[in-house]
């Protein structure tokens, strides 16, 4: 961090987005910022995180805790005389998570003249060390039993916010940490919606059940889709098209590769689903990157034009949504290493009719 610092003519950058925090520091808590000078490192949290900050920061970073304002801790660190300020008055902020009533705070401190920047620390986070892909693995691995453990006892007449409820019991029994976004269980015709909310609908016999939950360990996220037939054997179409979503999801998985852009990954998928006729009905990207947050670098996507980064863990989920019909979508999680990529969740993608 300090050699951009260096390289982008900064004296000082501002985080405030707690995920960068983490990653940089440890710092798991919920309010915090941190002030990156060419000289020191410093969090500033407040009282609830006196204990907690000190122990999950160790030597990376000093800590300051305020009783009262990390704001006013903050004017008065910046307001040190430029040896340890930042001397070049240039203080970097992100511009995606800095609210313009904290810019104006800050501005108030005078002294500095604010710059914007963009996926800074979001860059470094994109490639992963050996420990994040073996915590999202083990995070796949937890979501994926939770799943199995879950799947047997769905029966038609059941309503979607029982499924995932009890999807979500055993996530958390099994240790998932939280959920990383809201389990999503959409069911007939709601499968036709890419983010479907969970509802109180009951599941009717021979109608899909989309399935899209995670897991989270030491703070590192896993994203996994499944979609099943309920209550009956599918019919000839469900198979069909249950097929080109798993075909294309294997053909993304066997080929994407660090290196690629994001759009050439997003192709690989997109292509046989677009020959088979479905184009218009895969209106999402192919995937996100996966670490401290559920959605983050690099994008598969066809307006991605960035090469996806060696180390960087990704989803790949192609779907097909039919309104009125419903949808298919499958999800798992891959490791784009030096020798190609290599899935971190089962990819059991074989059509599963629950009778
Ligand atoms: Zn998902
Ligand atoms: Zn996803």
């Amino acid at each position: 961090m300090r050699s951009v610092l260096e390289r982008d003519g900064l004296g000082g950058l501002l985080l405030t987005h707690l995920p960068n925090i983490r990653y940089l520091t440890g710092f798991s808590g919920s309010a915090g910022m941190l002030l990156l000078l060419p000289d020191r490192t410093v969090l500033i949290t407040d009282f609830r995180y006196s204990a907690q900050a000190p122990m999950e920061v160790g030597n990376s970073a000093e800590v300051e805790i305020d009783r009262t304002s990390v704001w006013d801790r903050l004017g008065r660190l910046l307001s040190i005389p430029a040896a340890s300020g930042p001397g070049a008055a240039a203080l970097g902020v992100e511009e995606s998570y800095l609210t313009l009533r904290d810019a104006e705070r800050l501005k108030e401190f005078g002294r500095f003249e604010l710059i914007p920047t963009r996926d800074v620390v979001e860059r470094l986070r994109a490639g992963k060390a050996p420990a994040e892909v073996e915590a999202i693995r083990a995070a796949a691995t937890l979501a994926q039993e939770a799943l199995a453990e879950v799947l047997p006892s769905i029966r038609p007449g059941q309503t979607e916010l029982e499924v995932g409820s009890r999807l979500e019991a055993e996530l958390r029994r099994r240790g998932s940490e939280w959920h990383p976004f809201p389990t999503i269980v959409a069911s007939g015709p709601r499968a036709a919606l890419p983010h479907a909310h969970t509802t109180a609908r009951s599941i009717g016999a021979g109608e899909w059940l989309l399935l899209d939950f995670g897991a989270q360990l030491d703070g590192y996220c896993a994203d996994l889709t499944r979609t099943v037939v309920v209550g009956a054997a599918a019919d000839d179409r469900q198979r069909a098209v249950y097929e080109v979503v798993r075909a294309a999801q294997a053909r993304a998985i066997t080929h994407v590769s660090a290196g690629m852009t994001g759009r050439e990954a997003d192709a690989l998928a997109r292509d046989p689903i677009t020959a088979a006729g479905f184009g218009d009905a895969f209106g999402h990207s192919l995937g996100h990157g996966l670490g401290l947050e559920v959605h983050e670098a690099p994008r598969l996507a066809p307006t991605a034009e960035g090469p996806l980064p060696l180390h960087a863990v990704v989803t790949v989920e192609p779907g097909i949504y039919l309104p009125g019909w419903g949808g298919v979508r499958l999800e798992d999680d891959v490791y784009l290493g030096p020798d190609g990529a290599r899935c971190l969740s089962d990819n059991r993608t074989e059509l599963l009719e629950l009778l």
